[in-house]
């Protein structure tokens, strides 16, 4: 998705997009090992300019399919983003300028070729919501480590560790402090 500098009218330009999983993943390295099933992005975003220094600001909707990693149930988790960038032409790159920005303004890109290519933005920005561990329900009691059952849906007589039981913990410390 690319935006054609010289073709934004002074009144800036807004534009739509509905994108599909096979765009999603033709953009992710390749095999990364991500599994991120996602079927539909859409969104919207607006970019104007000043001379030749552009502003885009836009939004993202999109649900990602995920696995539980304490229960490995796979549930849909909801996105939203908003982004906001400022684009300048790479041959206004100095050194100067280069160091300044570096760090401080994340939302800073250049664009060569009157070209503003958006595809790696919106990949980031989904990818920024994708929790490292993902949890279906933060309550999710998981698997029973010995015996495998899902502890959402059933029980087994196996001791939860007390380091994995709020609880447990809280019923050691009860008989502590009546023991003192
Ligand atoms: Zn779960
Ligand atoms: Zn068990």
């Amino acid at each position: 998705m690319k935006v054609t500098v010289t073709h934004i009218p002074e009144e800036g330009l807004t534009r739509e997009f509905l994108k599909d999983g096979d765009w999603f993943h033709s953009l992710l390295p390749e095999r990364d090992g991500t599994d991120i099933a996602i079927e539909r992005i859409s969104g919207q975003y607006t970019a104007a300019k000043i001379g030749r220094t552009v502003s885009v600001r836009g939004s993202i909707e999109t649900e990602v399919t995920l696995g539980c990693c304490r229960c490995l149930k796979e549930f849909v988790l909801p996105i939203r983003a908003e982004f906001k960038y400022t684009f300048v032409p790479v041959e206004k790159m100095s050194n100067k300028e280069e160091l300044e920005l570096t760090g401080e303004d994340l939302g800073f890109g250049y664009y060569k070729d009157d070209l503003i290519e958006l595809d790696l933005i919106i990949l980031e920005q989904i990818i920024l919501q994708i929790p490292m561990k993902p949890l279906c329900d933060v309550a999710c009691k998981g698997l029973c480590p010995r015996c495998g059952i899902d502890r959402n849906v059933e029980q087994c007589d196996h001791e939860t560790t007390s380091f994995e039981n709020p609880f447990a913990v809280l019923r050691q410390l009860k008989i502590n402090n009546g023991k003192n």
